[in-house]
């Protein structure tokens, strides 16, 4: 088994209703690659920094068993740059800053030592670097899966859909969804976005949950109701990497699988979202993965019969 993670390593300054970081560790393959390792013992990176780019973080995410070799460090450039600011409710943020800076001219290499690639992230990132990394594979993975974000709708529609006509399952929120299909109804865009070519669609809700649909059936996964909810960024990229991270791990690609996935996605989004950054995702041990799978199955567990 091996699982490649494609995605931004980026710098991120957050604010919330309970504060602002200045510029923290972030980026999608960062979220997912953290979020992997408390169930697949390694993963592959492929993405680009800036020369100002600590070491100290390169060493956390080995730390956690990713490997870092297809990681381009680019001396004289600057690392990608996001800046967010979430609402009252956390539910909806806006984006204040992005600035590319390394990534604009990203050009990914696959190393020959991750051609064993079995299930592949397509972590949110410039859409044709997505697809580079993909046909880049001699051999196609057992699975694909990819989540994009709102500005690449917003600025590459056009590859944006050649990527996703590509890859076995999407991961988007609900307000993407609307936008990438056109439809109110998310049972509606869900139907459209498999026309477009997935097998499988995951509908992210954030508070509220995820909606997991293929052609035929759908699944709906609450979230976990918290207490404290500090910082949501993330919270996408670590559901993605809990699913993907679980798969990989028990290599069972059914639907009825695919669900269990989802809970575990839940459950590493629900860790995230307790504190800033990737806080929360260092450093949970086996226990408190399962003891959160566990209120998982108690949320949402309850024997009925049908009375007639
Ligand atoms: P999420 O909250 O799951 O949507 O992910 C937030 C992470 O996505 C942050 O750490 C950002 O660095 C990263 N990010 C923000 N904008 C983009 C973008 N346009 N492309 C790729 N990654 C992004």
């Amino acid at each position: 088994m091996s699982l490649l993670i494609v995605g931004t390593v980026a710098f991120d300054a957050l604010e919330t209703p309970f504060g602002k970081t200045d510029k923290i560790l972030g980026g999608a393959a960062t979220y997912i690659g953290l979020s992997a390792s408390y169930f697949t013992k390694k993963s592959n990176l492929v993405s680009v920094v800036g020369g100002d780019f600590p070491q100290e973080n390169i060493d956390l995410l080995n730390k956690h068993n990713i490997n870092t070799k297809g990681l381009q460090i680019k001396a004289d450039g600057k690392t990608f740059f996001w800046s967010g600011k979430y609402h009252t409710d956390m539910n909806t943020r806006d984006s204040l800053v992005t600035e590319l800076n390394v990534l604009a001219d990203f050009d990914p290499i696959v190393p020959d030592e991750y051609q064993d690639c079995e299930f592949l992230m397509l972590g949110n990132l410039v859409p044709t670097v997505q697809m580079k990394v993909l046909n880049q594979l001699k051999t196609r993975p057992k699975l694909v899966v990819m989540d994009t974000m709102n500005f690449w709708m917003d600025v590459d529609m056009e590859n944006l859909l050649k990527t996703i006509a590509k890859v076995d399952v999407l991961t988007i929120n609900d307000s993407e969804a609307r936008q990438l299909s056109g439809e109110y109804s998310l049972q509606k865009a869900a139907k459209k976005i498999l026309a477009m070519g997935p097998n499988y669609l995951i509908i992210k809700k954030g508070e509220h949950g995820a909606l997991l649909f293929n052609k035929d059936q759908v699944f709906f996964a609450p979230a976990l109701p918290l207490e404290e909810v500090f910082d949501p960024t993330g919270a996408g990229d670590t559901f993605a990497g809990g699913f993907i991270g679980y798969l990989a791990e028990t290599r069972d690609l059914s639907f009825e699988n695919m669900k269990r996935a989802v809970i575990y996605g839940s459950a590493m989004a629900s860790f995230c979202v307790e504190k800033f950054g990737t806080e929360r995702l260092i450093g949970l041990s086996r226990e408190d993965v399962e003891t959160r799978i566990q209120q998982f199955v108690d949320l949402v567990q309850v024997d009925i019969s049908l009375v007639y």
